[in-house]
């Protein structure tokens, strides 16, 4: 039942407003002092809306509008003022217009049952919006997550249909090539989990940065090329890596994985739209007050500028009509950027059009 809760220290206006809200099928809570009705606005549940007298015994009539708009459960919730005061527009400085409406004293009740209405209406319109633009996000990131687990997957069960065919029909060359584009499908398939499971971690819990492991550099890199050449190998990409000999950094083995997973994969994504891709460098430097800076170009189709920033949001997809051109969650750089940070770095992008991107990744070191 829709709750209408009535703060009003006049007896006579209380019970004529009650009384019309009454027979218009509404259940009314009826409160007199200021301190009060805002306890009775904060109580669960929540009214659907408030009729909020401005002078009020306890406290003022703004003052509960603007507590009740500073706290996430009670913002929404919409008020109608009553004022005797004209000069409306200065004293709502401050508060979400959206929510509120007013009436000056004297008013017509019909005209007080009317906004009663029109703003439950409103509210209703809002509500059902939202529900609506959930169920559509839901499905969308449903389908995509299932498309892009589908992809790899159905690489993995090809190979294996060629493997249990009479084995006899394949040379130890082709056995061996279906076996590794089988691992490589299942290892897609495993990055893909991994950033889901870790985005939903990171939706809880801030990523724990794990400082007193350390990593050598280059074998994580070319740990990760390789897997990466692996799932572009028709691309034929040729990639071009200058790591200092013996560099390591204090990280999270796992944490540098992901971060140079997305970063080289974004690399061959990008390549493999553009003509000229096909070259990518990955060179690692030393940072002026410690730690290192991973930078890597590519020569791929690149990022327009209004979206080089938009890119690191979760769940971002350059265009629908892009969205399959470019592939992908719209995950990885923001898992990049996530982990980065939590180890006091960052991932920064500069990209020009048709020419190419490079992306660095800094990791300091924090003693
Ligand atoms: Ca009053």
């Amino acid at each position: 039942m829709t709750t209408v809760l009535i703060i009003e220290d006049e007896p006579l206006l209380q019970d004529l407003i009650t009384y019309a809200l009454e027979n218009d099928g509404y259940q009314i809570i009826n409160i007199t002092t200021g301190t009060e009705g805002l306890a009775a606005a904060q109580a669960e549940p929540s009214p659907d809306v408030i009729i909020l007298d401005v002078q009020l015994p306890g406290m003022d009539g703004f003052e509960i509008g603007r507590i009740l708009q500073g706290e996430a459960r009670t913002a929404n919730i919409p008020i109608i003022f009553l004022t005797a005061r004209t000069a409306m527009k200065d004293k709502l400085t401050g508060f979400n217009l959206g929510g509120i409406d007013y009436l000056t004293k004297p008013f017509d009740v019909a005209e007080l049952r009317a906004r009663v209405k029109a703003t439950l209406h409103r509210v209703k319109i809002e509500q059902d919006k939202v529900r609506l633009d959930l169920e559509q996000y839901k499905s969308s990131l449903a389908q995509n997550t299932s498309y892009e687990l589908l992809t790899p997957l159905s690489k993995v069960l090809s190979a294996l249909d060629v493997l249990s065919r009479d084995s006899t029909q394949n040379n130890p060359e082709q056995l061996q090539r279906m076996i590794e584009v089988a691992r490589s499908g299942a290892n897609e398939l495993h990055w893909l989990i991994e950033d889901l499971l870790l985005t939903n971690k990171l939706a809880h819990e801030e990523v724990k940065p794990l400082l007193h492991q350390k990593v050598d550099l280059a074998q994580a890199i070319h740990l990760i090329i390789e897997q990466t050449t692996m799932k572009y190998r028709s691309e034929n990409f040729v990639f071009q890596v200058k790591v200092p000999e013996g560099c390591a950094i204090s990280m999270h083995r796992k944490h540098l994985y992901h971060v140079l997973h997305h970063l080289l994969d974004n690399a061959c994504k990008f390549s493999k739209l553009s003509a000229d891709g096909g070259q990518i460098k990955l060179t690692v430097e030393p940072l002026e007050h410690g730690g290192v800076e991973i930078i890597i170009v590519d020569k791929g189709v690149g990022i327009p500028s209004e979206l080089q920033e938009k890119v690191f949001e979760k769940y971002y997809q350059p265009d629908m009509s892009l969205t399959r051109k470019y592939e992908g969650m719209g995950l990885g750089l923001y898992i990049s950027r996530t982990i980065a940070q939590a180890y006091k770095g960052d991932v920064t992008l500069k990209s020009q059009l048709r020419v190419g991107t490079t992306c660095c990744f800094t990791i300091p070191e924090v003693g």
